[in-house]
């Protein structure tokens, strides 16, 4: 096979429960996981029903084109159907968006420190990565554009950005959007988007219509409640649109997780209780690490990075002092910040759970 997949470094997720359990001995029914920004409330009612009476017909196949689900997300959020790319979790989208767009050789950009799929689907297509440096561990938007090379066929941009929890104003992603040329095409991964405050929502669907080249990605793992269903959907204007659902597996997403994304898109109440939690449950981790000293970065998302240490070892220490002690959180030594650990927000209780391990960790 080509040197570059054989090069690959593969994905680290959160570590299991079972495994935590029996590795450390544990019940697993006490062990509180805080590790993959998952939503604390776990699906929705609606979607566990819908999902329950889709088992009847799953003997047949998937629609391929997820007609009723693209209606659904066509009614949620304006778009046309000619716009939408499913797939089998957002992270599908951003694949797929490297296999349509990027040749061997070719560059793509993305920030250090953001999301790290994008370094995976870069190196599975051959691409060369710019990784550029991250500006208050976030993305610096200027210097990407700065760093376009002749040969540059993508971008990616998380807005929130995941592992730091930052956030980019929509006037300067549009202004960013405005310099980029045409025949570049920039991914913004909003997984995280449903967590923002009001105030700070933007619509970028609106951007798809001005902007030929953009792509915008969305999720139902995290405030929908349906990660391990995985869904996500890509959002552009059909000559993108096209090509990805031309390379895209026939049957990428699933009956029962069609039809629970359906419930799960109508289910606003479900959403706003998701975002509620998530910004009470930031409140309570912060002003613990306020009280106790620890550096964090103001996060925008369900997950809050923070400064274990001072030294290199701190993130690994840390995580296995938690581990020992049934709370599961996830380093990020392989994102380059080898001081700190990502903490998902999760219920008031496991949060509080959270902060006493974590105190006697550091005592
Ligand atoms: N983008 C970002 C920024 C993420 O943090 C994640 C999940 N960790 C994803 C995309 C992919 O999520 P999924 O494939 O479950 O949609």
């Amino acid at each position: 096979g080509p040197d570059y997949v054989r090069a690959i470094a593969p994905y680290q997720g959160g570590k299991p429960i079972a495994e935590v359990a029996r590795e450390f001995g544990l019940d697993e029914a006490k062990i509180v996981k805080l590790a993959s920004n998952e939503n604390p409330l776990g699906m929705p009612e609606s979607a566990r029903q819908a999902m329950l009476e889709a088992v009847a017909d799953i003997g047949r196949y998937p629609d391929a084109n997820g007609f009723e689900l693209k209606q659904a997300i066509t009614a949620k959020y304006g778009v046309p159907q000619e716009w939408i790319t499913l797939g089998n979790g957002s992270n599908d989208i951003l694949e797929l968006a490297a296999h349509a767009f990027v040749q061997p050789g070719q560059s793509v950009i993305y920030s250090q420190y953001s999301f790290a799929v994008y370094a995976l689907a870069t190196q599975a297509v051959g691409g060369r990565a710019i990784v550029v440096p991250a500006k208050n561990y976030g993305h610096d938007l200027a210097a990407i554009a700065n760093s376009i090379t002749a040969d540059t066929r993508l971008i990616f941009i998380a807005n929130p950005n995941n592992p730091t929890g930052t956030f980019i104003p929509a006037a300067d992603i549009e202004a960013f959007l405005k310099v980029v040329p045409r025949d570049i095409v920039v991914v913004l991964d909003e997984a995280y988007n449903e967590y923002l405050a009001p105030e700070l929502q933007y619509e970028s669907t609106a951007w798809v219509r001005e902007y030929p080249n953009l792509l915008v990605s969305r999720t139902m793992s995290k405030a929908y409640g349906l990660a391990g269903l995985r869904v996500g959907f890509g959002i552009a204007q059909p000559a993108i649109t096209d090509l990805l659902n031309r390379i895209r597996q026939p049957f990428n997403v699933n009956s029962l997780a069609q039809a629970a994304a359906i419930a799960a898109l109508n289910d606003s109440a479900f959403l706003q209780k998701s975002a509620q939690l998530n910004a009470d449950g930031y409140r309570q981790l912060t002003q613990a690490f306020d009280a106790m000293d620890l550096e964090y970065v103001p996060s925008y998302g369900n997950f809050v990075l923070v400064k274990v240490g001072n030294d290199d070892g701190a993130g690994a220490r840390l995580n296995l002092a938690l581990l020992k002690q049934g709370v599961i959180v996830r380093p990020v030594g392989n994102y380059g910040l080898p001081q700190w650990l990502r903490i998902s927000i999760g219920l008031p209780e496991e949060n509080a759970i959270f902060i006493e391990a974590l105190k006697k960790a550091l005592a």
